[in-house]
């Protein structure tokens, strides 16, 4: 059994929890989740200026069609006016007041369509400068997603050489080893084997008792020896 082979299943398993962890944790994940966000706000504005349009150019229309039946009485008045039809000075001048008056009203409605008519141009260039980032927003994504499948197509790569690896690692230990190894791995973590440096365990900070180092030194090189202070596995 090589003790070094042990060592390096220990350094490849922490190799692997380090790539699974960069692997959930891409920055670019955070950065992608931030556009998503800026995307979605992007399409409630969008719609919500669409929204406008679509009642601005209801209200446009709706004034000029107003304009356009007080017009047509406004003609027919004036029609009268010079018809003939009307005698009496006061009743032409009723029929002149009255002209005035829708002329008054036409004009009144024509101003309110042409303040629709303004507010859609604008509703339009906001759309455009809307529609315009959007573009951007959407491409940044994009780009994101295609270099989040590339990255995470590298560290998959790694994944799989670092399991070759460890496999090839295993078959060089003890099966009892890396059994107990594997129970002690989640509270101790990559320093769950530790080197006995001769007079003490390296994993911790505690001094060796003189009759502990002994028993340590006279152990046949295959037993598990685990440090009585931390639990560690202890390899001379
Ligand atoms: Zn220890």
């Amino acid at each position: 059994m090589s003790q070094e082979s042990l060592f390096e299943l220990q350094r490849l398993d922490t190799e692997t929890q380090r790539l699974r962890h960069r692997r959930v944790n891409l920055e670019q994940r955070v950065t992608l989740e931030a556009a998503l966000i800026e995307q979605a706000a992007h399409q409630v504005q969008i719609d919500a200026v669409g929204a406008a349009r679509v009642e601005v150019a209801t209200r446009q229309r709706r004034h000029e069609d107003e304009a356009q039946i007080v017009a047509t009485k406004v003609e027919a008045d004036v029609a009268r006016l010079y018809g003939g039809e009307v005698q009496g000075v006061k009743e032409l001048e009723a029929l002149q007041h009255e002209i005035a008056s829708l002329r008054e009203r036409q004009a009144g409605f024509e101003d309110q369509a042409i303040e629709a008519m303004e507010e859609a141009e604008e509703l339009a260039a906001r759309v455009t400068s809307l529609e315009a980032s959007r573009v951007d927003v959407d491409n940044r994504i994009e780009i994101l997603q295609m270099d989040i499948t590339v990255t995470e197509a590298e560290i998959d790569g790694e994944l799989e050489q670092t399991a070759l690896a460890r496999s090839a690692a295993a078959t060089g230990t003890s099966v009892e080893l890396i059994a107990e190894y594997e129970s002690l791995r989640p509270g101790f973590g990559s320093a769950t084997i530790v080197r006995f440096d001769g007079s003490n365990c390296s994993g911790c900070p505690s001094v060796m008792p003189a009759m502990e180092v002994d028993r340590m030194k006279h152990e046949a090189s295959d037993s598990i020896l685990n440090c009585q202070e931390c639990g560690r596995i202890v390899l001379r």
